[in-house]
């Protein structure tokens, strides 16, 4: 601790044990027998690449989305790239997407030579604002990729009625939004496309990386199978360039257990949430922090409960010390980051994602976090601002 620095009160500090952003090691204690021994039993039969693990995860992920096709691969980001190159997205075209997103998003149709084309958001929902869309197409545009961002639904009615209109493809990133529903349809299932990450820190997280993508179209489907298998239909018979991304038979079998459970972590992140709002009405918070917006006719999976509030560093700052963890997603926004300085963007050209960046703030939400670690949270905060103001 920085003795330099003010110290947490005596009372907050007193009230609780350090706890991680992200506590796995406390899930994979509630699993632990079931994991090792779908290891165990992938490991007794040497064979780590597809094979029937893979397609029962398949299978069974496209039974709980509702969708008719469903293909292992081995991240978010190349499942992105897989979706887009199945659309024949290239050279030359241009493809709309938010700026306030991890980098895959946008770096996805960058690495195709596609150019990301940049539209702002909403305030309070971080999601793509349908509204700017449309002024964004041009004759190269040829899909739309909103993201369904920390597990809340983006406005798809909207978006795939433009879509429609304009005849582009809607490819959603639902790396965040396994498991999220929007009128009746599961994230990811809405669009022509679904691309999901099984990064450890998404609601259904592997031993390691994996994606998958997801579509209803038997053509599409066709395209995504020869992709991600070096464009090879038959061996040593290549009909597409395409390239090696495959998920591994180990990360299915993990998934396959972790995926019986989804569910129940899922209304325990929702849980959490209607806990938090609880603990910050009580504490006479909601003046000072802006409290995410859970939308009528919609899930929201809660991957992450971002705050907001103009004082944003210095209260990170001030947790920190308590011992509180938080985390910043995205503390600059694509369109600013040196990668994509090729596009010319400017600091201005969506104010709603970079007055974001400044002033979001994830707090602890997952499932196995305790009624007294989140009570250790919003009493630190309101701490803060007592000393604040
Ligand atoms: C995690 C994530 C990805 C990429 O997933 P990886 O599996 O890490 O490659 C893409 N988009 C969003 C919005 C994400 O959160």
């Amino acid at each position: 601790m920085n003795s330099v620095v003010q110290a947490p009160t005596a009372a907050t500090a007193s009230k609780f044990t350090l706890f991680p952003f992200l506590d796995l090691q406390a899930q994979f204690a509630t699993i632990r027998s079931e994991v090792t021994a779908a290891v165990e039993r992938v490991l007794a039969t040497q064979q780590f690449i597809l094979g029937p693990d893979v397609e029962q995860f398949e299978r069974e992920m496209g039974e709980r989305l509702g969708c008719r096709y469903a293909f292992g691969c081995a991240s978010g980001s190349d499942a992105l790239v897989l979706a887009l190159m199945a659309l024949g997205i290239g050279v030359g075209d241009e493809v709309i997407t938010t700026p306030f997103t991890f980098v895959a998003t946008a770096g996805s149709i960058a690495r195709l030579g596609a150019r990301p084309v940049f539209v702002d958001i909403d305030p309070d929902t971080y999601n793509l604002n349908p509204g700017q869309i449309k002024p964004a197409i041009t004759l190269r545009t040829k899909a739309i990729i909103p993201v369904h961002l920390f597990g809340r639904a983006a406005l798809m009615d909207e978006i795939t009625a433009i879509a429609k209109t304009n005849g582009l493809a809607v490819i959603e990133d639902a790396a965040q939004a396994i498991g999220t529903d929007y009128h009746g349809r599961f994230a990811g299932n809405i669009g022509d496309l679904g691309c999901f990450s099984f990064f450890p820190s998404k609601n259904l997280g592997g031993a390691g990386d994996g994606g998958m993508v997801s579509t209803n179209d038997p053509k599409l489907a066709d395209r995504l199978k020869l992709l991600r298998l070096h464009g090879s239909r038959s061996k040593y018979q290549y009909e597409i360039l395409g390239l090696n991304s495959r998920l591994d038979t180990l990360q299915a079998a993990v998934l396959r257990v972790k995926l019986r459970h989804l569910d129940e972590w899922t209304m325990a992140r929702r849980r959490n949430a209607v806990r938090y709002r609880g603990l910050f009405a009580q504490a006479h918070l909601e003046d000072l922090v802006c409290l995410p917006v859970d939308p009528p006719g919609s899930r929201h999976v809660y991957n992450q409960f971002v705050i907001r509030t103009r004082q944003r560093d210095q209260l990170r700052n001030y947790l920190q010390r308590a011992g509180i963890p938080t985390e910043i997603y995205y503390p600059m926004p694509l369109h600013l980051q040196p990668a994509f300085r090729y596009l010319a963007y400017q600091s201005g050209d969506f104010p709603n994602a970079e007055s974001a960046s400044r002033s979001v703030l994830a707090l602890p939400i997952f499932p196995e976090l305790t009624e007294a670690q989140q009570e250790a949270v919003v009493t630190a905060i309101s701490d803060f601002f007592s000393a604040n103001h």
